[in-house]
Formats: C-alpha cells, structure tokens, sequence
C-alpha cells in the first residue's frame, strides 16, 4: 500500500466535494463519481430499511427484555445463520446486530463527508490491479473517522461490492468491529452463507488454526469468564464448545455484519447453499487484513489532507 502511495500520483475525494474539485487527468474516478456516490447512497438505503424491520419486529420493553414479533423476520435469519434456536444467544445476537445498526446509521447520518474514494487511474497512469491493496482502509483511532476506498480496483474485486465494503469499514471505525474472517474471494458476489461455511469449517478443521487469534477479543473474553491467558488451542476448542462465543465471533466480524446487513435490509432470506465453491481457508486466512495497514497509511494520508 505505501508502495502504491508513493509510486503513483494518487487523488483523495472527500464525499460531497463537487466533481469539479477532480484533476481533468483523473478520469476514471470524475466518470465513476455518481455510480461510487450511489454505493453510499446504498449502503445507507440498506442500514435504514435494516434498522426500520428491526424495529418494527422488535421493541424494549421497560425491564430491558426484548419483546420480539412472532413472526420476526430478523429473528429467523440470525437463527438460520447461528444454527441455533436458543433465545438467550438469539436475544445477544439481536443486540448486537442493534448496536452495529444504529452506530453505522449514526455514521452515515452525520459523518458521510469523512467517506474518501482514491484513485490512481489516469491517462498517464492506467490501472493495473494490484492484489495486496485492500479495497477499504480505517484508522485506528482516527479522530477524523476516514474510510478511504480505494475505488480503482472495484471493477475487479466483484466479490466485495462497494457498498458492502462500506459498511464492513464504518463497523471498524464507528463500532470496533474486528476481522476474524474475511468473505472467501471466490469472484462470485457472495451470501452470508459462503462466510458462515467458512466459519464453520475453521473452528472445526484439524486443530483450528485457521481461525486467526485475535488477541484483544480474546483477551475480552478472558476477562468477562475470569479466566487466564488462553493459548490459541485452548480457544479454538472453547469456541467449539460454546455456541454462544461462536455467534459472539459472528455478530461482531466486519463482514458477517456488512453482509448482513445487506442481506436484511434487501429482505433477502438466508439458505444455506452447501455446494458453494469456496477457496482453500489458508488462502483466505492469507488474505490481506486492512487494518494492518494502518499505520503505515496514516502518515501518508495525514500529509495529504
Ligand atoms: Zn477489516
């Protein structure tokens, strides 16, 4: 990524700036603008319908307990997808899903101008698609809350369209959303499904080291449970056992929640398709974490605006 930053000559557009405010030269993003703008517009479409189903199916009552429609919609999904029909881990998957709901629609409302599309792509410099850059970056810790797209190689990565990778970055920036696992880069625009299978088959395949070991969940889970520092075996064989942590792992990775998302705020049901053809879990446990690359971005993009 600082490679690519320091090679190419690079424009950063900040959401709402006029299309005018666009070097000539950076013709592909002044072309593309409406079509990267009308990605926000549906990310945000997504979480609102979201948030209204939600809210419609489920009220709080005064206690605090949940109060859910019998025919929840929402309800159904997450049981579908947590393989589960317990209410006290389909209650906590619910909350969760609220909280991410309503900080990403808190985000969209108010801080759409910290949304940054870059580009590389001009007359001079065509694109060439570079694997190792990530399609979006955050910031740990950014006052400024950026997400920056990388927009040039969303014609390419059509796996992760822009609007779900919008929502996978703000739940980072705005939520504390985590990567544990990422949607398998099969080219094909995926389901939950193809994720949950993912997740599925790494807490169970040989000793569980595809699942990666983040260490400030875990270190989370070690003090709500009063427990000493766990090896990343004997978490892998306590998230084996406890379904609960399991849909806790679920309900808070950035792309389990953009997808999600999607899928809830375009009504879409969940089916669990076995047949999907998935890539090898090393090669996507290989697959580049965007927010390793934060620090190194910061500095870059602290110069440049
Ligand atoms: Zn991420």
């Amino acid at each position: 990524m600082i490679e690519y930053l320091r090679h190419f000559k690079v424009h950063l557009y900040s959401y709402g700036k006029q299309v005018q405010t666009i070097p000539a030269c950076f013709s592909y993003l002044r072309q593309n603008l409406k079509r990267f703008v009308h990605e926000v517009e549906l990310a945000h479409e997504y979480v609102k319908r979201a948030l209204e189903i939600f809210f419609d199916e489920i009220e709080e009552t005064l206690d605090g307990t949940l109060e859910i429609a019998r025919n929840s919609s929402i309800k159904r999904y997450l049981g579908n997808v947590l393989q589960t029909t317990n209410n006290t881990t389909l209650t906590q998957a619910l909350l969760r899903l609220r909280y991410y709901l309503i900080n990403i629609n808190n985000y969209l409302n108010h801080h759409k101008a910290n949304i940054i599309f870059a580009s590389s792509r001009t007359d001079d410099q065509p694109f060439s698609y570079d694997h190792d850059i990530p399609l979006g970056v955050t910031l740990p810790n950014d006052e400024g809350k950026r997400v920056v797209i990388m927009v040039d190689n969303d014609s390419v990565e059509k796996q992760y369209p822009l609007h779900a990778t919008l929502l996978h970055e703000i739940s980072h920036i705005e939520a504390g959303a985590q990567d544990f696992l990422f949607l398998p880069g099969n080219g094909n625009t995926s389901d939950a499904t193809s994720i949950l299978k993912q997740f599925y088959d790494a807490i169970n395949s040989g000793n569980g080291e595809a699942l990666p070991y983040e260490k400030t969940f875990v270190k989370g889970y070690e003090n709500f449970c009063n427990l000493r520092p766990l090896t990343p075996m004997e978490f892998i064989v306590r998230v084996r056992a406890d379904k609960m942590l399991q849909a806790n792992i679920i309900m808070d990775n950035a792309d389990c929640i953009a997808q999600l998302i999607v899928d809830i705020g375009q009504g879409r049901p969940y089916t669990r398709n076995d047949n999907s053809t998935l890539r090898r879990i090393e090669e996507l446990m290989a697959a580049l974490c965007c927010r390793n690359l934060q620090q190194m971005f910061e500095k870059v993009i602290a110069s440049r605006l």
